[in-house]
């Protein structure tokens, strides 16, 4: 079991208080100013660089912020620098394979 810190706990608090005042859910975390300020720190801290490419040798830009571990998940780290992580949109369409709902382009057709 993970411990939380108490900020982490009232984290957690304020994001379920802040997704059932509004029609857009958890997302409207993403609206507030605490994340955009949190979003720009993280940004800055990988060199607006994604972490996956990065990793495999190549530089690409980052265009987004993921939570490792899921926003709607563990709320408790919504704000905690180690589960955040700066990704090009490519790297973080993989690490998302639930949101994928639109068709892929056009599928190799095997051959025989
Ligand atoms: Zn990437
Ligand atoms: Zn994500």
């Amino acid at each position: 079991m993970q411990q939380y810190t108490e900020e982490q706990t009232q984290t957690a608090d304020w994001i379920r208080s802040i997704s059932e005042d509004s029609v857009h859910g958890i997302k409207q975390f993403y609206r507030t100013y605490i994340w955009t300020k949190k979003r720009q720190q993280i940004l800055e801290r990988d060199h607006n660089m994604c972490q996956i490419c990065k990793k495999k040798g190549r530089y690409t830009r980052a265009s987004t912020v993921h939570h490792m571990k899921h926003l709607k998940e563990y709320p408790e780290l919504a704000l905690t620098d180690d589960n955040l992580i700066s990704l090009c949109s490519d790297c973080h369409e993989k690490v998302h394979p639930e949101k994928q709902y639109k068709p892929k382009g056009f599928r190799n057709l095997e051959r025989w």
